[in-house]
């Protein structure tokens, strides 16, 4: 009997003990619960965060930072909404249409600080969130600095898209001395259709898009367009190339050359291309250099001679005045200068300079009557 009575009154004592709201509230400090991020790729990130403290939580921050190159740390600082409370579970999603979409492959860093009313506060350690397209079930193979991903069509398919990504940086190497800065990955999507369905706004007539920043392309090759599709990503990773190493805040690439150097690197000018040039040509209604340095019209026809007009332009530099020149003319593109003063740095001539050498050497007769 007297054993279970004192069985019983520390039974009791305990029960008290736990129960006394100073003893139970000194033992719980601000805490971090749970902490998560998944991705609902293209559209959002969803975070979570539960936290829990003796008094009430009053303030939650979520910080996150997208991996890309950029000319400084941008972190950005998100103040969540919530009612202040000891315990709290918060939900909150990045959405992708108000920040712009990232490309399957990108990554960024978060991390959370949280405050209670006796103005304690924690930070949690950075925490790193892939974002990738689980719609498929992607295979990979690597080369050098370039990694293919794709999931539709056998090893052969990619190992031929990869020796045209790598003759492609062979040739851009000569023509201009540029070289690809950082690792590239390149998304093979099967269709466009897919390739949409990776886009937060998804356009009409992508077929392919070079994410400089995050060193991604992402294209949709059909396995039976095999010969296109080598087109495709040689073009492709020429942007990348070219605008990797001209990357700066002040200023873009005029559109002639930017484009001109990617269908150069494809190879000779296909016959559809040469026949638009060579009409324009013979009826004296070719572009100039300074409308060529704006966007292209979209009208198919002018958007036909703007790429051909751009190639020759490409071809005429490269061949008449060689690597080295072209090369000085990336890097001084670099720094942001100007077009007109970038031109006559390197080659002594100005856009109408170009403009008018260029027209006198594909109007001189031997070259229409080619
Ligand atoms: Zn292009």
């Amino acid at each position: 009997m007297i054993k279970k009575a004192s069985i019983l009154a520390l039974v009791v004592c305990l029960f008290l003990v736990l129960l006394s709201p100073g003893l139970v509230q000194a033992r719980v400090e601000l805490t971090i619960l749970n902490s998560s991020a998944q991705a609902e790729f293209p559209s959002r990130l969803n975070f979570d965060l539960s936290a829990e403290s003796d008094v009430n939580i009053t303030e939650i921050r979520l910080h996150y930072t997208v991996d890309q190159a950029s000319f400084a740390e941008v972190t950005s600082e998100v103040y969540i909404k919530f009612v202040p409370s000891t315990k709290v579970d918060i939900t909150w999603a990045l959405d992708m249409k108000k920040t712009g979409g990232l490309p399957p492959g990108s990554s960024m860093e978060y991390w959370w600080t949280v405050e209670d009313a006796k103005g304690d506060k924690i930070e949690t350690a950075p925490v790193q969130v892939q974002f990738e397209d689980t719609r498929y079930s992607w295979h990979s193979l690597t080369e050098g600095e370039i990694t293919i991903y794709w999931y539709k069509g056998e090893k052969p398919f990619a190992q031929e898209l990869m020796a045209a990504a790598q003759q492609a940086l062979d040739r851009l190497a000569k023509d201009t001395g540029a070289y690809l800065e950082k690792p590239a990955g390149i998304y093979v999507y099967a269709s466009t259709q897919d390739l949409q369905g990776a886009m937060i706004y998804p356009q009409e007539w992508t077929g392919g898009a070079a994410f400089t920043r995050y060193s991604i392309i992402t294209i949709g090759i059909p396995t039976r367009s095999l010969d296109w599709g080598k087109r495709a990503i040689t073009h492709e990773l020429t942007h990348l190339v070219i605008h990797q190493m001209t990357l700066n805040p002040y200023n873009e690439l005029p559109n002639w050359l930017d484009e001109g150097l990617a269908m150069h690197t494809e190879g000779p000018l296909e016959p559809e291309y040469l026949a638009f040039l060579n009409k324009a040509i013979a009826e004296g209604h070719l572009i100039s250099v300074r409308s060529l340095s704006s966007p292209f019209s979209a009208y198919t026809g002018e958007s036909v001679l703007s790429y051909a007009q751009s190639y020759s332009l490409a071809d005429f530099l490269i061949n008449g005045y060689g690597q080295s020149k072209m090369l000085e003319l990336l890097n001084t593109f670099s720094k942001g200068s100007g077009y007109d003063a970038a031109l006559k740095k390197v080659y002594g001539f100005d856009m109408d300079g170009l403009d008018a050498l260029w027209r006198a050497k594909v109007t001189a007769p031997a070259q229409t009557t080619k």
